[in-house]
């Protein structure tokens, strides 16, 4: 069922009329924890709990974005704890309601006790992202910026930190406005043709019509290439190193990894399972798995180690593909550059402090980088480093530039292009204009689920759901 904002709004709102509370800091002890408290009555229920030391001021007197020191109280009069209650007046506050954030010392005891007089004097239980919810709801932010907010608590690095603010800040939702935008005016445009042709419209330029929908067909290519970029430094890509026994993978792991992850030793098949690990490299995050070398064993626990490698192999996105440089390739070197041939990877040429006895110029003909590296003394690692980067296309990472972070906006936007396509295709068979329009329709209707301005019931709730509770 696809339902516009205003009746989205009446569905949510028939149980969120409610004042709402629950604790807004992490469910463990700190100095400070937060009872946030939403909705048409925060102010009367905060007052029932929270007494002012100045026995004159009184919350419902306060303005928005003040602040009075007190004590918060049962409902038997028994002092709790000491507080300060923060309010904001709506529209002016996270959720667009009335909010008093009441911070009082951090024990979860404590905050327990005080939550279940807030709940005494009138509030319900927030669910989980229901704060985040209301301020949709509210239009206060979209939905983009809403997934933004649950990117900004998950965020591990400050690439993906800033990239989440700036998303929080609309870069995403005002380059899909811009781009909904120019279709709609298209369609409005052709619509009026159509619709009216006897009135004095504008004449049709067929042409600049292909060019405006060419325009946007490649403006959502480029925002379809971000989510890859943002997936690497959000989430990180799979790798794999790869290589038979001995070459220096675990030595290679070790070291991206600045600790020892593998065990490293000269005897073959030291490596039997698959050992795994995430590393920052740069912007890019990797999800690394050292494996048993591809060599057929008779050792059963090893064979089980590489035939988990196999697998590996075949999942993983990107490949590091070490060689050593001091032995003559093999058939099992050859193997292993036909096995990647179609996948995003990088040749390692190892042991480069010992003397070579064969040219990387053999391998020209697999179309990969290839990087000298000497896993041991760690010469060539900066140049792997930068190597990785290039490949993966997070060395120019702009943390501010519009990109989709989510599968779903993905999926959105996938479907947008595919309606553009499908009416540049219309416009260049010389087809109906309604044909055109019906196209151009699809593509802003999935515009405008992707930032929320149409969306289902059932995708709001399971965006707001993985929200923690408080948030
Ligand atoms: P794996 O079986 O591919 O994981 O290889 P290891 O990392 O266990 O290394 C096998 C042997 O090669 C060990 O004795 C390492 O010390 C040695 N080795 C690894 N990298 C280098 C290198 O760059 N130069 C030299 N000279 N020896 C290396």
């Amino acid at each position: 069922m696809v339902v516009d904002i205003s009746t989205a709004i009446f569905i949510f709102f028939e149980d969120s009329m409610s004042t709402i509370a629950a604790i807004s800091t992490a469910p463990a002890v700190g100095g400070i924890g937060v009872i946030r408290i939403s909705g048409e009555d925060a102010v009367s229920v905060a007052e029932r709990v929270f007494k002012a030391r100045d026995t004159h001021k009184r919350l419902s007197d306060m303005k928005g974005y003040t602040a009075a020191y007190g004590y918060v109280y049962a409902s038997c009069g028994e002092k709790l704890d000491e507080c300060v209650a923060l309010l904001f007046r709506a529209p002016h506050s996270y959720t667009g309601e009335d909010v008093v954030e009441l911070s009082c010392h951090g024990g979860l005891f404590l905050l327990k006790k005080v939550l279940e007089q807030v709940y005494l004097a009138g509030a319900v239980p927030a669910e989980a992202g229901e704060f985040t919810k209301r301020a949709f709801l509210n239009k206060k932010i979209d939905l983009t910026q809403a997934e933004a907010i649950a990117s900004i608590i998950s965020a591990q690095s400050e690439a993906s930190a800033a990239a989440a603010l700036s998303a929080k800040e609309g870069t995403l939702y005002k380059r899909i406005e811009e781009i909904s935008s120019s279709l709609i005016s298209l369609s409005a445009h052709l619509a009026a043709w159509t619709d009216y042709p006897e009135d004095d419209i504008e004449a049709l330029d067929m042409h600049a019509i292909e060019k405006n929908l060419l325009h946007t067909k490649e403006d959502c290519q480029k925002l379809l290439a971000s989510f890859d970029i943002s997936l690497i430094v959000n989430e990180g890509v799979e790798t794999a190193i790869l290589g038979r026994t001995n070459v220096g993978k675990s030595s290679l792991m070790n070291l991206l990894c600045g600790e020892q992850k593998s065990i490293v030793t000269d005897i073959e098949g030291t490596t039997r399972d698959v050992v795994e690990t995430s590393v920052r490299i740069g912007n890019a995050v990797l999800r690394l798995s050292d494996t048993a070398g591809l060599r057929e064993s008779e050792d059963t626990i090893e064979q089980i180690g590489i035939d988990l490698s196999r697998k590996k192999a075949q999942s993983a996105n990107f490949i590091l593909a070490v060689f050593d440089v001091s032995k003559p390739l093999n058939e099992e070197d050859f193997a292993l550059l036909e096995t990647i041939k179609n996948k995003r990877a990088i040749l390692v040429l190892n042991k480069s402090d010992l003397s070579a006895v064969w040219e990387p110029d053999i391998l020209q003909k697999y179309g990969k980088k290839t990087v000298y590296l000497s896993a041991k003394s760690e010469s060539g690692f900066d140049a792997l480093i930068n190597a990785v980067e290039e490949e993966l296309g997070t060395k120019d990472f702009n943390p501010y530039a519009p990109m989709l972070a989510t599968q779903r906006q993905k999926v959105c936007l996938q479907s947008a292009y595919e309606s553009v396509i499908q009416a540049l295709e219309a416009v260049q068979l010389g087809m109906t204009l309604d044909a055109v329009n019906v196209c151009i329709d699809s593509a802003v209707e999935a515009l405008l689920e992707l930032t929320g301005q149409r969306a289902t019931q059932r995708i709001s709730e399971e965006i707001f759901k993985n929200f923690c509770v408080g948030k």
